[in-house]
């Protein structure tokens, strides 16, 4: 039996990686400590896993930026664009690379960067490949054999971990008509078998090949493309021995496919689809092992040994041991660094808690357990593991009876308003006054440098609770004045309490943790420290009343609450596996249902809940699509299903497409929808035109992402064009977004001129 891991964080575990990148950007440090800080990131994680005894370390998993991108850059699928990047004599290979990712704007060049999307149903972003017709590729940089090389001279047994061909075309996006970016394998392939001969040349024995799309629904051409490179690259490469690593989901209807492929070792991730074990065995041939992805590498839950080990016997029984692998599920890339340094977090809880590290020990012990080698020490800490599965399961610091009762007492009737929309709009219209082309904002306004320190000062102890509060109150008057001023109709208080809008909410509801150093990649040297969702949510006491009723009293207009859905908090936290998902996200939405309830007792008529990740939350396949919409739109309807007709409900999504799935976001059956529109030039109204969506709309009529102040004109052009397809009545203004990441200088000038476009569209109405 061996044990292997698909890759380890790469930021460092104190996110060395992101300030070394961040300084080398600025200017502060030159590219030789880059290099080295880079390198020592690899030899701390060689040697972590080294001594945990690990037997197939991986190699190329470290990246400067996304493992995507440096693909791209090995192939050469370098665009045109940066052609003049590369020919600068005073730029590195790196600079190259960072231009891609980042852009380029120095030396009189102006270029954009590559774009970026979601790895998955991960919230990793990785950069999108562009591919163009009859695209040629070379080999254009040494980065993997260097790794490789690193590795050798750290003492490590090192196993290059490569995208696959085939998903690494499924990444990438044909950047003009007229081809299938499929098509490209036949010309991309000789690069591959370059990459791989030289490796061996280094004296490479193992290769893994990520394959995510094998666990994906499949284009029916791209299974032809599969056998046809697996089979290549066999053929060239007889004494090497791939694994072909699979994760995310199951094989499921590839299964036979992915057997079929002569490779040494299938990876499958047992921990997203434990099902598919059964199915693997029966029909692996002998000449391909299997690895078991039995720990989790998407979440921080320790791991539950008894039931690993019993897919792993299963296994052994099946197969033999010696073709058996032990194996984190998918990279750990995912999973925060190292439980270790979290010293203050609760004892009970963290006990339950397996990050990076952990789970690299948590592999090896696994294989000792089963091969039955292990020492007292890895029996005792089988015992160990035992009494925290217990633990876990039974702590009165998880289960709150009310909670799960009330959840449990959820009926169809809780979940609807008490009218129909066409019954509250009326209602509401007569309630609210609003003009034609009502305006407003996304919810935050510029959270400045000075915001920040007022926060961070009063964390520190630098400020009383009492400063804190007032210089928030007077940057929350200043704002509602500013608005008043310009003429917006509906204002917001600016979220300047909050720190981050998942966050805010996880500190104040009952069944969330707080990590001190839980970092998780997000892209580039963006990080992210999701919270830990642990336990039964409840919401001990209102949330942001005090606020909204703070920001209501200061003017005479509407001020809309402003609340962050359930499937959103969800979406963004790490959250519990000992059960479903849906059920964890009812909880929150009860929670968030009684601040709505508790925002119109205060006063409040107009009340935003978020859910921009509704649509990431989709599942991979397709047939699972309908399930997770089901629970998803009823835990909004049920947030929101508390109050009266007269109370308008307002929803925000962004990043998101809506056509495959608009009949739900009309189940959502909010008063008003505002979404991200500007960038697609309102084409994804179309959606809503074609489905006759019945409510209220506020496409978003300027992109927030950037510093640029649109015009007026423009704006008025694109609601000219949103009236071409959605009636008037239903039509809001409003930027695509928060304003919260603007200054104040281009979001005050942006405004004024939003306004003046949705008077001018009313007029000539
Ligand atoms: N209300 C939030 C804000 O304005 C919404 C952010 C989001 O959609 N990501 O910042
Ligand atoms: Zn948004």
């Amino acid at each position: 039996m061996q044990t292997h891991i698909l890759g380890y964080p790469r930021i460092g575990s104190k996110r060395e990686l992101k300030k070394a990148c961040e300084q080398y950007w600025s200017g502060k440090i030159v590219l030789e400590e880059l290099l080295s800080a880079g390198r020592n990131i690899c030899n701390q994680n060689w040697n972590i896993q080294k001594e945990a005894g690990v037997d197939l370390i991986p190699c190329n998993d470290f990246s400067y930026y996304d493992q995507v991108l440096d693909m791209s850059l090995t192939v050469g699928a370098i665009p045109v664009r940066y052609h003049e990047v590369a020919l600068k004599k005073s730029n590195s290979e790196l600079d190259l690379y960072f231009a891609m990712a980042r852009g380029y704007q120095k030396d009189g060049l102006d270029i954009t960067a590559m774009e970026m999307t979601k790895w998955f149903d991960t919230n990793y972003h990785y950069i999108v490949p562009e591919f163009y017709k009859n695209q040629q590729f070379r080999l254009s940089s040494d980065k993997i054999f260097n790794e490789f090389s690193g590795a050798v001279q750290a003492g490590i047994k090192a196993k290059p971990v490569i995208i696959g061909l085939v998903s690494y075309l499924l990444l990438g996006k044909e950047k003009e008509s007229g081809f299938d970016k499929l098509d490209l394998a036949e010309n991309l392939l000789p690069v591959y078998i370059e990459i791989i001969r030289r490796l061996q040349e280094q004296g490479a024995e193992w290769i893994q090949f990520d394959e995510p799309f094998l666990a994906l629904d499949l284009p029916e051409k791209a299974k032809g493309i599969y056998l046809y490179v697996y089979q290549q690259l066999s053929k060239q490469f007889p004494k090497l021995k791939f694994i072909l690593a699979t994760y995310f989901d199951g094989l499921k209807d590839n299964l036979s496919l992915a057997v079929s492929l002569p490779v040494a070792v299938l990876h499958i991730d047992l921990v997203r689809n434990p099902e598919q074990l059964d199915e693997v065995l029966n029909i692996i041939p002998e000449s391909q092992g299997l690895s078991l992805g039995v720990v989790d590498g998407r979440n921080i839950w320790k791991n539950d040994y008894e039931k690993s080990l019993g897919f792993i016997r299963k296994a052994v029984e099946r197969l033999g041991s010696e073709r058996v692998f032990i194996a984190p599920s998918c990279s750990l890339l995912h999973a925060p660094c190292d439980l270790d340094f979290e010293t203050e977090l609760h004892s009970e809880i963290k006990n339950w808690l397996a990050f990076a590290r952990q789970k690299v020990s948590e592999v090896v012990i696994l294989k000792e357990l089963a091969e039955e080698t292990g020492d007292n020490i890895i029996l005792s800490a089988f015992e160990n593991n035992k009494k925290a599965v217990i633990s876990r399961k039974t702590s009165a610091l998880i289960h709150n009876d009310e909670v799960k009762k009330r959840a449990l007492a959820v009926t169809e009737k809780d979940t609807q308003r008490k009218n129909v929309f066409k019954i509250r709009k009326e209602e509401q219209h007569k309630v609210l006054q609003l003009p034609l082309f009502p305006t407003t904002t996304i919810g935050s306004f510029p959270q400045t440098a000075e915001v920040r320190s007022w926060r961070a000062g009063f964390k520190k102890g630098n400020l009383t609770g009492e400063q804190y509060d007032s210089l928030l109150k007077e940057e929350t008057q200043r704002t509602i004045r500013w608005q008043e001023e310009i003429g917006l109709d509906v204002l917001v208080h600016g979220e300047f309490e909050r720190n981050d809008m998942v966050e805010y909410f996880g500190e104040k509801l009952e069944g969330f943790i707080f990590t001190r150093n839980g970092w998780v990649q997000s892209y580039g040297s963006r990080c992210v420290k999701p919270p830990v969702i642990f336990g039964d949510i409840s919401r001990p006491a209102p949330m942001t009343v005090y606020w909204s009723q703070y920001a209501q009293s200061q003017t005479g207009k509407w001020v809309k609450g402003m609340l962050t859905g359930p499937v959103t908090i969800l979406k963004w936290s790490f959250v519990r596996d000992d059960q479903p998902r849906s059920e964890t996200c009812r909880q929150i939405a009860l929670a968030i249902r009684d601040e709505v309830v508790d925002l119109e007792k205060a006063g409040i008529r107009i009340i935003q809940i978020d859910e921009p990740a509704i649509r990431e939350g989709l599942p991979l396949r397709k047939a699972e699509w309908q399930d997770y919409l089901k629970w998803a739109v009823e835990a909004f309807r049920l947030s929101a299903g508390g109050v009266e007709d007269a109370t308008q409900i307002h929803t925000h999504m962004c990043y998101s497409e809506f056509n495959d799935i608009i009949k739900n976001i009309a189940e959502m059956d909010a008063d008003v929808i505002t979404i991200e529109c500007s960038r697609s030039q309102m084409e994804l109204l179309n959606a809503f035109a074609d489905f006759k969506y019945p409510n209220e709309i506020g496409p978003g009529v300027y992109d927030i992402h950037s510093p640029r102040v649109p015009s007026k004109d423009e704006m008025t052009e694109l609601l000219i064009k949103a009236q071409q397809v959605i009636p008037a009545e239903q039509l809001w203004v409003n930027p695509d977004c928060g304003l919260k990441t603007r200054h104040w200088e281009e979001t005050e000038k942006a405004l004024i001129e939003m306004v003046a476009a949705a008077k001018e569209a009313s007029a000539a109405y």
